[in-house]
Formats: structure tokens, C-alpha cells, sequence
């Protein structure tokens, strides 16, 4: 049995004011792997104040500096990338192969492409051309409370710590209690790379105590948070009363769009990358909006592709989906899926119970719906799990409404061979990214979403923004 109790505080690992364990579970077995600590107010108030401490001095530190180190960072997190893909694959069940390539793989392309966008940034730089007498300067925000989900941790911790680092924000990281062993492993690789004591802090804890107490913390200055957008709100409430900057990453319920002229392999593709990750990604294309005239070869295809997807040990390698993540998701998705049989949805692979051959684990089928509504809760609501809702639609415009009718704006996706109608419809989606006939957008791109999928953007030199404050100076001296 792992045991992670200390926090790291002021540049040294420390034990917990008021220990509460709590268990981290293999959700492949059910069973116990680790026990860490969950922060009280105390951990949290101490973890403020070092990140207090240390803020006039980083804020100081050329940025030359502070990029050598983040290279330092990124040659420790090659070096141990093994030991950090086994850590997210116990605690939140990523198969092995996927952890090495993607969850490892993300973390690795964001902490390049801010040493590269740090190195071309700017800090200090005229107005403009019109106002060659007014400066603009970049100045890091203060103290950041970082609080970060479980179903892409390195993504999302490398988004935001490395991002606040450069930018010299000195910071509180607050991780998904699900996925702690990960986070315990990164701040090592901070300390190896010689942060000074107290830029970066981490406590582990759940969102009530050690999550409320960060985001309404006085002397933290800023809140970026990636999660649900029900924390997101609870949240933006709590750090109303100190005026703090709040960026939020939160949920979604992506339209991918296949027009009847998509290319060959977009059924196919657009299954494959709901199911991805088990289906525990905010950008799931979790709705597939297919056009009339190839609806029903559509259909069928996608569930041939969705009863081929295998299931399997997290723990050996191969091609295939994992467990979700705890007992609680696997109880939501499978309620989701028998909604989606009760309001009449036409269930064509998957459904409810473990997959065959499994007795214990928290595995789902990889499951399919059709003739789905937008108006079913399945396609309103954010499922989390392997489950991909079928909806026909006539016409572009028609298309465009579905799309647009959710509550969240993350990330779209439209297939059609006809370059004209892909970018028209691009615009006229209303989300923060879109993804037009499987091509991804970089990793410096921006990341994030309109509506209640939140504000701010994520990675390359848009994430670097987010961290600083702009100040106007008038003249030089
Ligand atoms: P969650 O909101 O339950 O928890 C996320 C984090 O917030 C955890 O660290 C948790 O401890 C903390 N937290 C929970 N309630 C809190 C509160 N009231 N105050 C402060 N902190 C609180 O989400 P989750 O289940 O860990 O992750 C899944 C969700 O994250 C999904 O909705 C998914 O769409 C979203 N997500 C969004 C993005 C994005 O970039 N938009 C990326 C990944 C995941």
C-alpha cells in the first residue's frame, strides 16, 4: 500500500495540520492502493502563505529565469514519465499504452509550448504603432489557487502550473482527490528542478473543505479551476467576495456534425473518439449529429464500431478502454443509459450492466444510442462515460440550432468534404474550439469554452495571458 500523507509547503514535504486519510482506490479492482491526506483550512491557510511569501521574489526573477527552470521540469518529466503514467493509470484507470502516449504526451507538448511561448513573449512592449509614448507591461497576477479534475491530470495540472510559473505567479495546486498520486509525483519533479521554496505549494483534499477554503482564500488573487461546471459555480460564488480573477474550464456536450458528404471514416472516427479515454473528456464529441441521407448506414456503422471497441485491464497493455473512474460515475452512467432507454432513444450497442467476461471493476459497455432527441436528457446532460447519442437532422441550418441548443460551448466538430459549408458552419457553432474532418488543432491553441463550459483559454501563449495583469504606462522614463 502506497502511503502519501505530507503536502508540499515552502519547498519541503510537511505533515498535515489535522490528518483525515482517505483512500485512493484501483477502479480496474475496487480495491485500496494508497492513502493520502485530506487538507483542513489550516494546510490550505499554510499553503497561502508560502505561496504569499514567495511571490515578490518570483514575481522579480527574470523570465529567463523562471523558463530555465520549467526546462529543467521538463527534462525530470521525460525522465520519469514511466512512473508518472503508471500513477494515473492506478488512480484513475487510463489504460497503460494511453497513459504513456496521451495523458504523459499532453503534459509533455503544453510544458514545451510554453517554454516556447514564454521565450517569444513580450512582458514589456509599446502600446502600438499609433501610441509609440504608451507602454504596456505584463505583471503575474499574484497567487494562484490552481484545482484541477482526475480524468486528464497531467493535461490539466501542466496547463495551469506551468503556465503560472512562467508567467511568475507563485501558486497553490488543489488536486482532484481521485488522482492524487500523480500530482504528489509532479511536485517532486518541481522540487528536483529547484523552484524556490513556496512558488509552488501542493495540498491534497476534497472540493468542500480544502477547495472551499482556497477559492475564498483573501490573499489569493486568482481561482483557475477545470471541473464540473456545478463546482464551477459554487466556486465563482465563493471567490466573489474577494473580487478574485476566476477562470473556469468546465463541462460540455460537443456536436460532431456529419454531413451526408463526410469522408469515409468520420462515423468511424467520431465513435472512436467519444469512446476515448473512456468517454471522461470535457470535449467528448458526445453527440453525433448525422444528416438523413446516410443516417441509417450511419447508425449501423456505429455500432459495429462500438461493439468492436474492447474493454480491458487498464494495467496491460494493448488497444482498449478502461474502467471510469469511481463506483459514484459508474452509478450516474448507468442511471444516464437507462434514461435514455426509458425516453425512448433506440438502444443500438452497450447498454447498462458490466461488460461480459467482467465481475468486478467499474467497466461500461461502450454504448450507442439512437434516434435520440436533443431534448433527451441524454443529450442535454454531460454523461462522462462511453455513451454516444445518435440525432438526425435535414438541413445545414438545422444542424447549426442542435448544435447551439445546450447550456455549454466547449468544442464542436463538423465533417463534410465541402471546405465552403465546414467554415461556415465553424463560425456559426457557438463554442471556444472547433474541429473540422478529424483534424485536431495544436497544443498551443487555445483551450476552453464559451457559456457553461466557462471563460479564459488554456496553453501556448493565451495560457501565459491568463495569469498576467496588464498595466498602461504612459511615457517612458
Ligand atoms: P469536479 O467538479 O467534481 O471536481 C474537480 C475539482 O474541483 C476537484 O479537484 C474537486 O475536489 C474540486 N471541487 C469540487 N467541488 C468544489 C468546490 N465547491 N470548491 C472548490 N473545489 C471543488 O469534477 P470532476 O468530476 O473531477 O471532473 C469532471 C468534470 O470536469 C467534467 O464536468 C468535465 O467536463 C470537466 N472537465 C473540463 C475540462 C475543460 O477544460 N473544460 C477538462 C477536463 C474536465
Amino acid at each position: 500500500m502506497i502511503e502519501k500523507r505530507d503536502f508540499y509547503i515552502n519547498g519541503a514535504w510537511v505533515t498535515p495540520e489535522t490528518p483525515r486519510d482517505h483512500p485512493v482506490i484501483d477502479p480496474s479492482t475496487e480495491e485500496q492502493v494508497a492513502v493520502i491526506s485530506l487538507a483542513g483550512e489550516a494546510d490550505v491557510n499554510k499553503a497561502v502563505a508560502a505561496a504569499r511569501a514567495a511571490f515578490p521574489a518570483w514575481m522579480a526573477t527574470p523570465p529567463a529565469e523562471r523558463i530555465a527552470l520549467v526546462e529543467k521540469l521538463l527534462a525530470i518529466y521525460l525522465e520519469r514519465s514511466e512512473e508518472m503514467a503508471q500513477a494515473m493509470t492506478l488512480a484513475m484507470g487510463a489504460p497503460i499504452d494511453m497513459s504513456r502516449a496521451n495523458q504523459v504526451g499532453a503534459g509533455t507538448f503544453h510544458i514545451k509550448e510554453f517554454i516556447a511561448a514564454a521565450k517569444d513573449f513580450e512582458f514589456i512592449r509599446p502600446l502600438s504603432e499609433r501610441a509609440p509614448n504608451d507602454r504596456i507591461v505584463y505583471e503575474p497576477v499574484g497567487v494562484a489557487g490552481l484545482i484541477t479534475p482526475w480524468n486528464w491530470p497531467m493535461n490539466q495540472i501542466t496547463l495551469k502550473v506551468v503556465a503560472a510559473a512562467v508567467a511568475g505567479c507563485t501558486m497553490v495546486l488543489k488536486p482532484s482527490e481521485e488522482s492524487p498520486l500523480d500530482a504528489i509525483l509532479f511536485a517532486e519533479f518541481m522540487h528536483e528542478a529547484g523552484f524556490p521554496p513556496g512558488v509552488f505549494n501542493l495540498v491534497n483534499g476534497d472540493g468542500m473543505t480544502a477547495g472551499t477554503a482556497l477559492t475564498g482564500h483573501p490573499d489569493v488573487d486568482m481561482v483557475s479551476f477545470t471541473g464540473s461546471t456545478r463546482a464551477g459555480i459554487a466556486i465563482s460564488k465563493n471567490a466573489a467576495d474577494t473580487l478574485k480573477r476566476v477562470h473556469l474550464e468546465l463541462g460540455g456536450k460537443g456536436a460532431n456534425i456529419l454531413f451526408a458528404d463526410a469522408d469515409e471514416k468520420a462515423v468511424k472516427r467520431g465513435v472512436i473518439h467519444m469512446m476515448q479515454n473512456t468517454g471522461q473528456s470535457c470535449n467528448a464529441p458526445s453527440r453525433m449529429l448525422v444528416q438523413r441521407d446516410i443516417y441509417d448506414s450511419a447508425v449501423a456503422e456505429a455500432a459495429n464500431v462500438a461493439n468492436a471497441i474492447a474493454v480491458g485491464n487498464p494495467h496491460e497493455e494493448g488497444r482498449h478502454i478502461g474502467p471510469v473512474v469511481n463506483a459514484t460515475q459508474w452509478g450516474k452512467i448507468q442511471d444516464l443509459i437507462q434514461k435514455g432507454i426509458d425516453e425512448g432513444a433506440r438502444l443500438v450497442a452497450g447498454g447498462t450492466g458490466l461488460p461480459d467476461g467482467f465481475n468486478r471493476g467499474y467497466y461500461v459497455k461502450p454504448t450507442v444510442f439512437a434516434d435520440v432527441t436533443n431534448q433527451m436528457t441524454i443529450a442535454r446532460e454531460e454523461i462522462f462515460g462511453p455513451v454516444l447519442s445518435i440525432i438526425p437532422f435535414d438541413t445545414e441550418e438545422e444542424a447549426i440550432g442542435i448544435a447551439n441548443d445546450t447550456v455549454y460551448g466547449l468544442t464542436n466538430y463538423v465533417q463534410t468534404q465541402d471546405g465552403a459549408r465546414a467554415n461556415r458552419v465553424a463560425l456559426k457553432v457557438r463554442s471556444g474550439m472547433v474541429e473540422m474532418n478529424g483534424q485536431s488543432r495544436s497544443f498551443g491553441s487555445p483551450f476552453g469554452g464559451m457559456k457553461q463550459s466557462g471563460n479564459g483559454r488554456e496553453g501556448g501563449v493565451f495560457g501565459i495571458e491568463d495569469f498576467l495583469e496588464v498595466k498602461a504606462i504612459g511615457g517612458w522614463a
